[in-house]
Formats: structure tokens, C-alpha cells, sequence
């Protein structure tokens, strides 16, 4: 799986690099062109979304100095809509159109490029249904999808109150660079799938061991400075082989995810985390806490879990779990003496009856 979204990632940077190389074939005279290559090896450096937006409007601002102001927004999958991300501005007002303007939702319907010269004589569209025109004026644009095929990532506008500002020069440069955006951003996509895949557990979605492990050594040496506790619970289902038996394994996957739902509820402080240490075993972790924070987290998640129902074909699923607990720096100072420890106690809990917290 890891091996395609790497292919993927190798064919898309060569991409990068035919695209550049257009760009350094563009006519001398784009002196603009010329800046835009030169900068497009820094760009394509770029693995993070973030990153990524922050150089799209920047290089906007710099190269387009006719114009206004300068959107960047974000095409949402989930949401199918439009989202402000990233804006450049020469006057002082708050941008209102946050999830886009009508020309914005014409790019985005189109997947094509646009430029209106000047709005009140544009027949496409109503200068009074632009929120741009109304709120400051501005009556010349130019607008790009940053798309690949079908995959729109986002769109980038520019606007300016001169009609005429922008010449059809401006145009082309900013189709180039949204083409350029729009393959850095389909290869930010892959890193975080790649990412996803090798910390998180793909039917619970919580973290990996490994990468749980490591980040407990990480939060362990920041308690160790700001001497603060950190909280271990290690969590097992009780008889979940009787779910699996009684009720098949597809039951018992869905009661691993509602489980992982309740730890994540529950953990909800930045800095805290759970993951799948193994098939129905699970180790939590909680920072800046004390004993009794954590044991009552840990009790919180016991009693939830007690209570809960999980329906599934007419039939009412409920299971229980047990745990143990252990602390830094109470317990041990050493990661895999905690983690015993709390694998003991966890143990202690199963031989004296289940469904309980020992600690
Ligand atoms: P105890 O109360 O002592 O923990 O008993 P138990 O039945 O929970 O423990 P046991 O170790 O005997 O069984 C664990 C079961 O968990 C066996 C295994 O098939 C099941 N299991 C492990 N991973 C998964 C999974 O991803 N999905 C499903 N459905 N079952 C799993
Ligand atoms: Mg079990
Ligand atoms: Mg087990």
C-alpha cells in the first residue's frame, strides 16, 4: 500500500518538474515567469498543506502587485464547499465572502479559469450579487482553480477596483502557478495518507504502538523538566472472544470502534492519546495529570462502557472492560516498566473478577 502512494509521489514530482520546465521555455520577456521558476524550486520543496498555502499567497502578493487583494480558498471534500484559507490585503476591511463569492462558485462549478475586466459590464454576472463589488468595490478579477482532472484542491483570486487591471499576461501566470499548486497539494495529500497509514490503526483509527511508544518517551521527557505526572491505562475488552463467537467478528470490529470513540471523547485534552497496543488491548496515555485525574478517567471510561449499548440487527450488544493504571514518575521512570505495570494491574483486574480499574 505504502510502495503505491511512493510511486504515486515519484510520478507527481516528476510532473513538478515537466511543469517547470514549461515555465523556463515561457517567452524572456515574462520577466515575471522568470522570478516564478526560480521560486518554484522552493515551492515544490513543500510537503505540508500548511506550507503550502502560506507560499501560494505569498508568491500572489509578490508577483501580482496590481492587484487589491488576493484569496486563496480551499475546496472541503466532506463539505463539497469552499473555505477561506490564506488572503493578501492592501486596504483595511474583513473579508465576508469566507466560503467564497459568486465568481469564486463559478471557477469552482466550471473548473476553469476566469478573468472579468470589469463587472458592471460583464454579462455573466449581477454586480450586485458580488459581495467583493459591494463591500470595496473591486470590479476586475482573475480567478483559478487549482485542480488536477476532475480533483479540484482550491481556487485563487485576485481583484483589483481599476478595471483593466490585470492583463491576460496575469492571467496565464496565475493558471501556471495554480497548475504547480494544485500537484504540490496532490502530493501533500499522499505524504499525510502515507503518514496515516504508518501511525494509525486503520479500523480504529487510534495510533500504532510504535508510534505511541514513541511519543511516551517524548511527553515522559517533558514531564521530566516541567516535573510534571504522566498517566499509563492499559485497557482490555472482557471476554471478547464471546462477542466474536456469539455475534461474529464483524460485531466485535464494531465494538473495538465504538470503544476507540469513547477513549478519544474521553481524552480529550491536547497532548493525550490512545492507541491499539493489540488486537483488544489498549494503552492510554494522559499528560500533565495526577494519580487521582487519571484513575478517575479511567473509571469515567469503565462506567461509559459498562452503560452503552451497541444495537446491531435487532440484537443489543453490551461488553465491559478492565485496566490498569500506572504513573510517572510514582511507579518507574522507565517506559517498559510502566507499561508492566500497568500490564500487571490490568492482569490483577481480570483474576478478581473484571470489569474494573486496578491501580
Ligand atoms: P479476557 O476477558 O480474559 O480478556 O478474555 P478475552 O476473550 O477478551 O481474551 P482472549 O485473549 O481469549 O480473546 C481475544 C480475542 O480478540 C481473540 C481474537 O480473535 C479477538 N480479536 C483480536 N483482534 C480482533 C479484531 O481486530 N477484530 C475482532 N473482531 N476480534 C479480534
Ligand atoms: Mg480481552
Ligand atoms: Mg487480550
Amino acid at each position: 500500500m505504502i510502495d503505491d502512494y511512493e510511486e504515486k509521489i515519484n510520478i507527481l514530482t516528476e510532473t513538478i518538474h515537466a511543469n517547470q520546465k514549461i515555465l523556463l521555455e515561457l517567452p524572456e520577456k515574462e520577466k515575471k515567469v522568470c522570478f516564478l521558476s526560480d521560486l518554484s524550486n522552493e515551492f515544490i520543496a513543500l510537503s505540508r498543506r500548511e506550507d503550502i498555502y502560506d507560499y501560494i499567497i505569498n508568491i500572489c502578493a509578490k508577483l501580482f502587485p496590481e492587484s487589491a487583494n488576493g484569496m486563496l480558498f480551499i475546496f472541503q471534500k466532506n463539505k463539497s464547499a469552499l473555505s477561506l484559507a490564506r488572503s493578501f490585503k492592501n486596504q483595511k476591511f474583513v473579508i465576508k465572502e469566507k466560503y467564497g463569492d459568486v465568481i469564486d462558485k463559478w471557477v469552482m462549478k466550471h473548473n476553469q479559469s476566469i478573468a472579468i475586466d470589469d463587472l458592471t459590464r460583464d454579462f455573466r454576472f449581477g454586480y450586485d450579487s458580488v459581495t467583493a463589488f459591494q463591500e470595496r468595490g473591486s470590479r476586475c478579477f482573475i480567478a483559478s482553480p487549482i485542480s488536477i482532472g476532475e480533483r479540484l484542491y482550491g481556487i485563487v483570486r485576485l481583484e483589483s477596483t481599476l478595471a483593466g487591471a490585470f492583463n491576460v499576461g496575469s492571467s496565464r501566470l496565475l493558471y501556471s502557478i495554480c497548475n504547480l499548486a494544485a500537484v504540490v497539494m496532490e502530493r501533500a495529500e499522499l505524504f499525510e495518507i502515507i503518514e496515516e497509514l504508518a501511525t494509525k490503526d486503520a479500523l480504529t483509527g487510534l495510533f500504532l504502538r510504535e508510534y505511541f511508544l514513541g511519543r511516551l518517551k517524548v511527553e515522559i521527557k517533558r514531564a521530566r523538566i516541567k516535573k510534571s505526572a504522566v498517566g499509563l491505562i492499559m485497557i482490555d475488552i472482557d471476554d471478547f472472544k464471546n462477542i466474536n463467537d456469539t455475534y461474529g467478528h464483524i460485531v466485535g470490529d464494531l465494538v473495538l470502534k465504538k470503544l476507540a470513540r469513547v477513549f478519544v471523547k474521553t481524552l480529550a485534552q491536547p497532548g493525550n492519546m490512545a492507541c491499539r497496543f493489540g488486537g483488544e488491548e489498549f494503552l492510554l496515555m494522559l499528560v500533565e495529570t495526577d494519580r487521582q485525574d487519571t484513575i478517575s478517567v479511567a473509571e469515567k471510561i469503565r462506567k461509559e462502557v459498562e452503560e452503552m449499548v451497541i444495537s446491531f440487527r435487532r440484537k443489543q450488544i453490551r461488553f465491559a472492560i478492565s485496566g490498569g493504571c500506572a504513573f510517572y514518575p510514582e511507579d518507574s521512570t522507565d517506559i517498559l516498566d510502566l507499561v508492566e505495570k500497568a500490564d500487571s494491574l490490568l492482569y490483577k483486574a481480570k483474576t478478581t473478577g473484571k470489569n474494573k480499574i486496578c491501580f
